[in-house]
């Protein structure tokens, strides 16, 4: 007897009509046939189009859009020219302004879903939640129960907005084939895949990035220097990390490569200095590992400063090699001004700043608090943290690097009693020994800055089954035209 293979509304292949319902949050359309699910890449909402089945699983499938049978109002054209190929922005396709509305769309779909919360009424349009968001800031509450999820902090200008350009390094195909020198390709990878698509400007990327990039690539293609090749572990060149402080126009340059060799390093250093002045810093990462992880454990300096500075609502920040420093400057302010209106400092509190990286929020919060203890693994970050209360006279903050559910919870059993915590965790959210830990240190706030909407619902859960009432969430722009969602939110014990 053979056993029938259960049938499914869509087979490969299959042309089908689509009726787009939603957006995922990696920005793929999503549609259904016969209550099979199909993800279709550059779809909108609103939107009808016929597509081909790519790839069928067990309850979803891919499709790619043949046709737009009718278009969304939101649909604009993308500016970048390579926009379709790469894979560095999801929604450059929809108007800015619903963007905005989508990801606090998704900020309220995953505290619904995965946190199982309740959202203040989640269908009301963005005029009515200003008038929410202004009469809470006046001390006034609506009356309505459940979170309240402000409209999206968006930018003005939301292009060109990008600090850091982190560039894999490739040969092109054609030198490949024909074995000859030279060549070297830089971009991001294609959409879903390792394949480097060659790019010379990056409309996300401030412009001196962009030629930091450029010079690196032309160095590369005179000297002669070969690219790493992921598959077979051989090559020099990994990727170029590229920073550039907004306020200062200091730069740095850091050539990530596979040993510690890089041939006619003089030429190197010539030429970058030569084509941009601003550089005041350039450094090399050594990655032996056959990873996709960027950075290596080795950094040298091979010219100028270990570090380049930047300055943030006046504050200025030691930045090196392998530190995390928010990649949107004009954002990280609203995002910082909205973490330190949460936290209600009245000048005296104690307050830990978990995540911190190179103690960015920790100094905004210093300012107004009694005492900032800051907590980061990077070891590199806590000596640029250090650096940076000095450097600006701040004298109430105090950094200690480890994992932050290792070290907070000692500090705990040191007597540390924090009156407000602000956690900053990256994709994967808090580690749940930090936030037993929180929860039995019982600060009279929380507050949660977060990357991922996903793991934000899921931490806010396990806050709120141990006595901890979200009360708001102010999402902010971090990341115009891609489909990322950055978010602040506020705790209070119930
Ligand atoms: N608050 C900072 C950094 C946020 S990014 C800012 O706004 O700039 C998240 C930081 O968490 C990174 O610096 C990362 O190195 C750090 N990190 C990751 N896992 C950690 C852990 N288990 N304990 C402490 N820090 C961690």
């Amino acid at each position: 007897m053979t056993m029938m293979k259960q049938a499914l509304p869509v087979n490969k292949n299959d042309t089908v009509t689509l009726d787009i319902i939603g957006l995922t949050h990696e920005g793929e359309g999503v549609g259904r046939v016969d209550g099979f699910t199909l993800f279709v890449q550059g779809a909108l909402p609103g939107e009808r189009v016929s597509a081909k089945v790519l790839k069928v699983k067990k309850t979803y499938g891919y499709a790619k859009q043949l046709e737009l049978l009718q278009a969304s109002p939101h649909r604009v054209d993308a500016p970048c020219p390579i926009y379709k190929q790469c894979g560095g922005c999801q929604l450059q396709h929809m108007s800015y302004e619903a963007q905005l509305v989508w990801k606090r769309q998704h900020v309220i779909d995953s505290l619904q879903r995965i946190g199982k919360l309740e959202v203040q009424d989640s269908n009301r349009g963005d005029s009515q939640l200003v008038a929410d968001g202004n009469a809470a800031a006046a001390g006034q509450t609506s009356g309505l129960r459940g979170i309240l999820v402000h409209p999206t902090i968006g930018m003005d200008e939301p292009w060109r907005y990008r600090n850091k350009a982190q560039v894999p390094i490739g040969m092109a195909m054609a030198d490949l084939d024909s074995g000859a020198a030279g060549s070297l390709i830089g971009g991001f990878y294609a959409r879903g895949s390792h394949r480097i698509v060659d790019m010379d400007a990056c409309l996300i990327q401030h412009e001196n990035n962009d030629a930091a990039v450029r010079q690196v690539k032309s160095i590369g293609n005179r000297v002669g220097i070969s690219a790493y090749d992921e598959t077979t572990g051989r090559g020099i060149l990994r990727h170029v990390v590229v920073r550039t402080g907004f306020v200062t126009g200091e730069m740095m340059v850091v050539l990530v490569t596979s040993g510690p060799r890089i041939p006619r390093l003089e030429d190197w250093i010539a030429g970058i200095r030569e084509a941009l002045p601003q550089v005041k810093s350039i450094v090399q990462n050594i990655n032996k590992r056959q990873t996709n992880v960027i950075f290596g454990d080795e950094t040298r300096t091979l010219w100028g400063s270990d570090v380049i500075y930047d300055e943030l609502d006046g504050l200025r920040f030691a930045i090196s090699a392998r530190s995390f420093y928010q990649v949107n400057p004009a954002q990280t302010l609203r995002l910082y001004q909205s973490a330190v209106d949460y936290a209600g400092l009245t000048g005296s509190e104690n307050v830990i700043d978990a995540y911190c990286g190179i103690g960015t929020i920790s100094l905004f919060l210093a300012r107004r608090a009694g005492n900032v203890y800051g907590v980061e693994i990077v070891p590199e970050a806590i000596e640029d943290a250090k650096r940076n209360a000095e450097l600006n006279g701040i004298t109430n903050a105090s950094f200690e690097a480890g994992p932050a559910e290792v070290v907070i919870p000692r500090w705990r059993s040191e007597g540390v009693t924090p009156d407000v915590i602000v956690v900053d965790p990256p994709r994967k959210g808090c580690d749940e020994q930090l936030l037993d830990t929180i929860l039995k240190m019982q600060p009279e706030r929380v507050v949660y800055v977060s990357c991922n909407p996903a793991t934000l619902a899921r931490d806010l859960q396990v806050l709120e089954a141990g006595g901890y009432q979200t009360v708001e969430v102010q999402p902010v722009d971090m990341f115009p035209h891609t489909s990322h969602v950055e978010s602040v939110c506020l705790l209070v014990k119930d």
